[in-house]
């Protein structure tokens, strides 16, 4: 029996009102209801109250002890209070608003309590409890499963489902792994898996079905990668660029710097890719400020000197703007034509934008994402590059491929993702890292100080001003708010615009129209403008070499990844640059963020710390990251049982017998599912 093709109202007790409140949560057939795991146990053993912590959840059994006193508070609240022995000891249990239990609590009654521990009054507060005595069933002694549930579904309807369908079906719960890694492992069964975890006797039980599951789940993910990538490779449908190594070799001697060895490395994986008949699909990654434009602008003159037009994708109009005058800038004496294709252009410029991109008069295109998600029609497209792709969320590759274009892809991010977990996840991507910042950077000093050290902050800003030097002042807000007591843009710039007659102080928000937010930030480029008042608008990409001051209002109010990106708007030249983080940590955790920004410049480091102060879970923001998403596995906590099945995947592919041996035909039914045969499973 296929448990896919099981619709989940075949299963007992599911009618079909819930049969549409579980697909909301997915769940469609018997196999999703099985593969709906838990996240986490609720621990139903009776403890001994010795070594129980003050607050902990707990599960204890003793004797009714006394008469139950029942407080009543208008209709409906109700306080019951009982004391009960437990160990010899005498406790009280309260229940809230359950008052009619009152009668069932005779002395002498045995009792299973759960619920939370007040050490300092001897009490439990009362969640739930069970008489052993009466018979029936029991969560006593138990682990019980928690699930996400959502709606009208409830934990324990969604439980008793769960148990159903295990007993009914669970038997045709097939096994998938090869025997040979099952055995290697030593992994219990895949069906063993599915009901253990769902409903383990113990700790030890649920670790083993974890193992397995997570193991199984990364496999699986690491198979679909490697099996895509070998039935592909050498298949030549991409654009082998005659890439003329003598011209690009002079354009980068052109460069008003010298390339890092870092970027020399990059730039040659990257045209090495270009040359090749296959499409590149290539992650570059680099810490903010460690020169990711550059190396663009390099593939993008190797492109369009080998006859192919390029496109570069940004998340704003104001980074677009800033690229296409670098790249000009870059191509000035090379006849390259740059295009700017942007929200704001008008009816007109738009339409000759158009026209000049399908005609082949226009090399390189830059644009927001509008750029290949609209129907613009290139002549030749061959390189498509995505700056901050972290911003998208969007896979642009699958995006071209449905419109029938396969250009060389290339993705930057300064997202501090550890480059072993990049390339393991991102199975199908290859990897480059800018590790070193150009020569010559001073790291930026960074400090943390209280709204009312601001006299002094001023004062530095003045004096970084008076050296020729200039400034950025973050908002988390545009305007006032009767919501939220944080500094806001407007007000801060007519203060600033008060205090420094002689300065000019610019602004910038969101709220102002393409052309104005254009106008200002060429200016601040140009140093005609020398304090900018922003909201974080300037948070990715913006580059004025500079700026050596970033003073950060309310800065507990950003994350610490932000507050990385903000920072990097200074640091970008020669001189000394300063972090000024203005805020009044009200708690240990803000405190302890602030701490992290001043201890250190580096992304990772950041990232790092940032995962110890709050804990796996958000820190890619996953689903802005692009990483993708497991039921069980965690790919930070997991990283090690992901290292083992890509290896274990990659030996399997390459094995001629895995693509024609019967025992491996319940993986190939997998890839066969995923479409890895029709060639497009991650669109
Ligand atoms: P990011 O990686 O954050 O996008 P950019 O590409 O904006 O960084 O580069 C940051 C600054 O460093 C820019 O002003 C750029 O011109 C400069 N830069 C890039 N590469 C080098 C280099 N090899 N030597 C000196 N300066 C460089
Ligand atoms: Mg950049």
């Amino acid at each position: 029996m296929d448990l896919r093709e099981l619709a989940v109202r075949q299963v007992r007790g599911v009618g079909p009102r819930k049969a549409e409140d579980l697909k909301a949560l997915g769940i469609e057939s018997a196999y999703d209801l099985l593969e709906y795991f838990p996240y986490r146990y609720e621990d139903y053993h009776i403890r001994d109250l010795a070594g129980v912590k003050d607050g902990e959840k707990i599960t204890i059994e003793g004797t009714v002890y006394g008469v139950p006193l029942v407080q009543m508070y208008g209709r409906k609240k109700s306080r019951l209070a009982c004391k009960v022995l437990v160990d010899q000891v005498v406790i009280t249990a309260v229940w809230f608003n359950r008052h009619f239990i009152k009668d069932q609590l005779t002395s002498g009654t045995r009792i299973v309590l759960t619920g939370k521990w007040e050490q300092a009054r001897l009490q439990i507060t009362v969640s739930e409890h069970e008489f052993p005595d009466r018979g029936g069933a029991s969560r006593t002694g138990t682990l019980q499963p928690v699930y996400s549930v959502a709606g009208p579904i409830t934990q324990n309807w969604l439980r008793k489902a769960i148990r159903q369908v295990l007993a009914e079906y669970g038997q045709w719960v097939e096994e998938i792994l090869p025997e040979e890694l099952v055995a290697r492992y030593r992994f219990i069964s895949r069906r063993e898996a599915f009901s253990l975890i769902h409903q383990p006797k113990d700790w030890e039980e649920g670790r083993k079905a974890r193992r397995r599951i997570v193991y199984e789940e990364l496999f699986l993910f690491q198979l679909k990668m490697q099996a895509f990538r070998a039935l592909n490779r050498g298949k030549s449908d991409g654009i082998a660029h005659p890439v003329d190594s003598q011209a690009v070799k002079q354009f980068v001697r052109s460069l008003p710097f010298v390339l890092t060895d870092s970027q020399k490395t990059v730039v040659a994986e990257i045209l090495q890719d270009l040359k090749q008949p296959y499409a590149m699909n290539r992650l570059l990654q680099g810490d903010v400020g460690s020169g990711k434009t550059v190396v663009a602008a390099v593939a993008l003159f190797a492109v369009v000197k080998a006859g192919a037009q390029g496109a570069l994708m940004v998340p704003t109009e104001i980074l677009a703007e800033q690229h296409k005058r670098s790249l000009e800038k870059m191509f000035a004496s090379y006849g390259i034509e740059v295009t700017l294709l942007t929200g704001s252009l008008t009816e007109k410029q738009r339409r000759e934008a158009l026209a000049s991109i399908q005609m082949g008069l226009t090399d390189i295109v830059v644009g927001t994402h509008a750029l290949i998600q609209e129907d613009v029609v290139f002549r030749r497209l061959g390189l498509v590059i995505t700056d901050e792709q972290h911003r998208f969320g969007v896979n642009q590759r699958s995006i071209l491929r449905r419109k029938g274009l396969n250009p060389d892809v290339l993705t930057m991010t300064a997202t501090p993702i550890p480059r072993t977990l990049a390339i393991t996840a991102f199975g199908d991507m290859d990897v480059s890292t800018l590790k070193e910042l150009p020569k010559g950077r001073k790291p930026i000093k960074t400090y943390s100080v209280p709204h009312d050290m601001l006299e002094r902050v001023l004062r530095f800003i003045r004096k970084e001003a008076a050296a020729g030097r200039q400034a950025y002042v973050i908002c988390p807000l545009i305007e006032e708010s009767d919501k939220l007591d944080v500094q806001n843009a407007i007000d801060v710039h007519a203060q600033l615009t008060y205090h420094f007659p002689d300065l000019s102080v610019g602004l910038l928000h969101g709220r102002m129209s393409n052309q104005e937010k254009e106008q200002v930030m060429a200016e601040f480029s140009d140093n005609r403008i020398q304090v900018l008042v922003s909201t974080t608008v300037v948070e990715v990409g913006v580059d004025v070499p500079n700026a050596t001051l970033m003073v950060v209002y309310d800065a507990v109010r950003f994350g610490l990844s932000q507050l990385h990106q903000l920072r990097g708007r200074v640091g970008r030249g020669e001189h000394q640059s300063y972090c000024i983080l203005i805020a009044d940590p009200k708690n240990e955790v803000s405190r302890e963020r602030l701490k992290v920004m001043t201890e250190t410049n580096d992304g990772f480091e950041i990232a790092r710390r940032d995962l110890e102060i709050r804990g796996p879970g958000d820190f890619f923001g996953t689903k802005q990251s692009g990483l993708p998403e497991f039921k069980v596995a965690d790919l930070m906590s997991d990283y090690e049982i992901l290292e083992y099945a890509r290896e274990d995947a990659a030996k399997l592919v390459a094995q001629s017998e895995f693509w024609t041996a019967a025992r491996y035909l319940p993986l190939r039914d997998y890839l066969q599912r995923e479409q890895v045969f029709g060639g497009r499973p991650f669109d």
